[in-house]
């Protein structure tokens, strides 16, 4: 027996999540590998590199960096250094011919809803109100959803006074805190805020989830030098230089299970990597797939019941600097035509390198990122039907642009669009599911367990899902719930850790 040998964590995908769990179980001394299937961190917070361009894949705005915010509180606990730099306004939002300032300053935004929205001002308070009781409880580490007595006294003990006056609203939705007379503008408006936030509309959104949500720009919007996979890319340097053994070109097709506990990882390389426990950076179709005959039968059951979540349209512009209007902020939302339905081309985000960020692109251009919500179905077609399609989007997707950025089709040098088979190839998320699970119960929210003692899911299919900030909170959970787990075998079943770590290879 040998008890003093360190376990031995494997990370399935250096997305945000797999990797953030990773630095945190390094830093807590244990042994950690991360296979990533892609040659680049950061999966749907990564950036690609096209003919001298730097394209942030999907995600493009990034918060989370404010004291007490989750990238906050992670640098200040490792010592990481984020190559961030604030923005305000944090982006513009065109609907029915008016541009919503989403000003990060508080007081300029209360002057943007005097302005567009005057009758609705009980509403906002209410929504600062919430949002303050849910940002506090979050940077409690709030292990959400509870499974076990410990958790739940840890949330009985996160509770303040403030908090149990907001509890009520974890059964409302955000569209119950509305007036009778709200207009169609202001609902368009929260709709659209939700979709891209809480990927759901404000009918379906838990009131809770959705007021922190909305609180996304006066909670801090950064631009990260480099493109938003710089935050992956510090991430994984700051591991590797303390010990982490991070591999690219590492695709896993199968996790073995003997037992009830995952033992070993396949990859296309044929390489077999041991571990004591297992961390995987993947929706639960995902693990289904790596786990086939051996997933138990609650994961089975899940990934043949859920709905299947959002697709995204993509296109990534190279831009003439020279041929753009002088421009009011780097982010914009576009709603086309607010009595239609959002996504598929009617909402649009359009993100811009900065251009005081030369590493994007080429002299005199820069890179842009223009997204949509699609529903995946739409793209299970046939192969002449689907080029089609993705040239119908990508002309929807400009012609939206040009609401925000007149002129932005003369710009355009270059034009790449990326459907939900583009991102299944690049991110190996099965069928381009992307965003996580809509998040409108916090009652049926995910936990990261997965039905094998010793294998966890993170990212943003467990709760509180998207966004780079939302993956980050999920992963100081998990981690803690390996570390918890860990330990109980360490010292109530030593045998068992100790014979793993004694057959499980190093891997070089
Ligand atoms: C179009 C779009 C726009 C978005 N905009 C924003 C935004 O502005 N701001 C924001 O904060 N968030 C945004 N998001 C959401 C955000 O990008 C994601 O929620 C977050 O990045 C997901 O992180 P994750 O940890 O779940 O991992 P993922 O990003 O899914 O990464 C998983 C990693 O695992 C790897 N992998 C998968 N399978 C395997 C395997 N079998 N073996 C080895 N490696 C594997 C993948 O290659 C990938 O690198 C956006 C998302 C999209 C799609």
């Amino acid at each position: 027996m040998t008890p003093k040998q360190t376990p031995h964590v494997l990370v399935i995908g250096a997305g945000v999540g797999g990797l953030t769990t990773a630095v945190l179980l390094l830093h807590a001394g244990y042994k950690v590998t991360v296979l990533e299937a892609h040659i680049y961190p950061g999966g749907c917070a990564g950036t690609f590199y096209h003919q001298k361009f730097r394209f942030d894949v999907g995600a493009t705005l990034a918060g989370g960096f404010s004291p007490g915010g989750p990238h906050a509180r992670l640098a200040e606990l490792l010592g990481i250094e984020w190559p961030v730099r604030p923005v305000d306004p944090a982006w513009i939002t065109y609907l029915d011919d008016r541009a919503i300032v989403q000003w990060a300053e508080r007081e300029r935004w209360w002057e943007e809803i005097h302005r567009h929205f005057p009758e609705s001002a009980p509403f906002w308070k209410k929504q600062e109100w919430l949002a303050a009781q849910s940002w506090n409880i979050s940077a409690k580490d709030f292990p959400w959803p509870p499974r076990s007595l410990g958790d739940t006294l840890k949330v009985l003990r996160a509770l303040e006074p403030a908090t149990l006056l907001a509890a009520p609203y974890a059964w409302r939705k955000i569209s119950d805190l509305l007036p009778a007379k709200a207009s169609r503008t202001l609902r368009a408006f929260l709709d659209a805020q939700l979709l891209i936030s809480a990927q759901s509309l404000a009918h379906a959104t838990n009131a809770l989830y959705g007021s922190a949500a909305l609180d996304l720009p006066r909670r801090g919007v950064n631009h990260i030098r480099g493109g938003i996979g710089n935050l992956a890319q510090t991430l994984a340097k700051w591991g590797t230089d303390r010990g982490l053994t991070l591999l690219y070109r590492q695709k896993v097709e199968r996790l073995e299970v003997k037992d009830g506990r995952g033992v070993r990882v396949y990859t296309n390389k044929k390489q077999v990597f041991e571990a004591d426990a297992f961390v995987a950076n993947l929706t639960p179709w995902g693990l289904a797939v790596l786990l086939g005959e051996d997933a138990p039968s609650s994961l089975r059951r899940e990934v043949r019941t859920r709905p299947p979540t959002w697709g995204a349209f993509t296109l990534y512009l190279g831009l003439d600097a020279n041929r753009l209007p002088p421009l009011p902020a780097d982010h914009f939302q576009v709603i086309a035509d607010p009595s239609r339905p959002l996504g598929e081309g009617n909402s649009v985000f359009i993100s811009l390198s900065p251009p005081d960020d030369p590493s994007r692109a080429p002299q005199g251009m820069r890179a842009a990122t223009l997204s949509t919500h699609t529903a995946i179905a739409q793209w299970q077609i046939e192969e002449s039907a689907y080029e089609e399609r993705r040239a119908e989007y990508t002309e929807r997707m400009i012609g939206a642009a040009e609401i925000a950025i007149p002129g932005i089709r003369q710009a355009i040098r270059l034009a790449l669009p990326g459907t939900p088979h583009t991102f299944e190839f690049y991110t190996h998320r099965p069928l381009g599911m992307v965003g996580g699970f809509p998040q409108t119960s916090l009652w049926r929210a995910r936990g990261p367990w997965t039905g094998l003692a010793n294998v966890w899911l993170v990212g943003d299919s467990i709760f509180p899902g998207q966004s780079t900030a939302g993956v980050t909170l999920g992963a100081v959970r998990v981690a803690n719930e390996v570390l918890r787990w860990l330990r109980q075998e360490v010292t109530s079943r030593s045998w068992v850790v100790s014979k793993s770590i004694h057959s499980a290879k190093a891997p070089s």
